[in-house]
């Protein structure tokens, strides 16, 4: 696992098991996801899929772009994939007063066009003309009345921004595999349509890698699935004290805070002291607030609440970061 980003201003990680290799979330722009692939050794053409979480634009920044240029297939729940294609379709409809106007628009520029050619006609030796020129200039106003309409009417077709090289859908508690990985998503709390966690066993070494970030608590469906892991990417995104006196605005608060917001480095202590079976070799805390957390305090937490635990079978704690790769976990 080699966590590319993590945090609310993007989000992407590698999962690798013999020779498939998934990418989960493309938060961060193509050139910046591909710029960081390589700083960790790897290769981002050799990439087989894309694994979207959810829509949230710190998940989905750089896919269309992406999924375009490696043309890989992007893996979604049916739910989420409409809810990112509505995200980036932009609106067409217009109101009644705007299409009014354009029509009135359109209705003057055809009356200057056939003014004018009515005017070419006008000329002083063609004043003897009869009924045919009259109703040849009418024809040559008419002519350019359709190119003006069809320079309305049909735009340049421009190219679908929901476009995708190919498209999967799963469904959380349906497991499925990519290559040599099989995948087991669940479902997690928080405001999206169809949020989702992962965990990945890499099906030739055994080895199981699990990702659980953007839950607003854990529930017993989390718990169960992150039963043992190998490594956890598991998110510890604030510090309660730091989020209620912090800068952002009362319903932002009140949303991280939420059952669907993000989990706290207490609910993420509470979670590994009460809950984690204590088999990973390595738990990277993730998704972590720039303004409401630091990096220390998470770490603490965690290590408090796995305790004894730490060292003997590894359980060692690494901080996923926004603006640099983390060095690739390798078992
Ligand atoms: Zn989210
Ligand atoms: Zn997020």
């Amino acid at each position: 696992m080699t966590v590319l980003a993590s945090g609310s201003k993007g989000n992407a990680t590698v999962i690798v098991a013999g020779s498939t290799r998934i990418l989960v979330d493309a938060g961060v722009s193509c050139r910046e996801l591909m710029k960081r692939m390589v700083q960790v050794g790897e290769d981002p053409e050799a990439l087989d899929a894309i694994l979207i979480t959810h829509e949230h634009v710190d998940h989905v920044t750089g896919l269309s772009v992406l999924a375009r240029r490696l043309k890989i297939p992007v893996f979604f729940t049916e739910s989420t994939h409409r809810a990112w294609v509505r995200m980036v379709t932009p609106r067409s409809t217009m109101s009644y007063a705007k299409w009014l106007e354009r029509v009135q628009r359109e209705k003057e520029a055809r009356a200057e066009a056939v003014a004018a050619q009515g005017a070419e006609w006008s000329h002083p030796g063609l004043e003897t003309r009869d009924a045919g020129h009259a109703d040849l200039a009418l024809a040559a106003a008419a002519d350019l009345s359709v190119a003006v309409d069809e320079e309305v009417v049909a735009p340049k077709v421009k190219a679908d921004p929901a476009f995708l090289p190919a498209v999967e859908y799963f469904r959380a508690g349906h497991g499925f595999s990519i290559g040599e990985i099989d995948i087991s998503p669940f479902t997690i709390p928080h405001d999206a349509a169809d949020p989702c966690g992962f965990v990945f066993h890499a099906r030739s070494e055994s080895i199981r890698m699990g990702i659980a970030t953007d839950l607003g608590y854990v529930p017993p469906n989390v718990k169960m699935a992150l039963k043992g892991l190998d490594v956890l990417l598991l998110e510890s995104n604030h510090d309660l004290e730091m989020l209620k006196d912090g800068p952002y605005p009362w319903s932002v608060k009140q949303r991280v805070l939420s059952r669907v917001g993000h989990l706290s480095n207490a609910a993420a202590a509470e979670f590994l002291l009460r809950d984690y079976d204590g088999g990973a070799h390595t738990i990277v805390l993730g998704h972590l607030s720039a303004k409401n957390n630091l990096p220390e305090l998470a770490r603490l937490a965690a290590e408090e609440a796995i305790g004894e635990r730490m060292g003997l079978l590894g359980n060692r704690v690494l901080l996923a970061a926004q603006d640099v790769p983390l060095e690739p976990i390798s078992l």
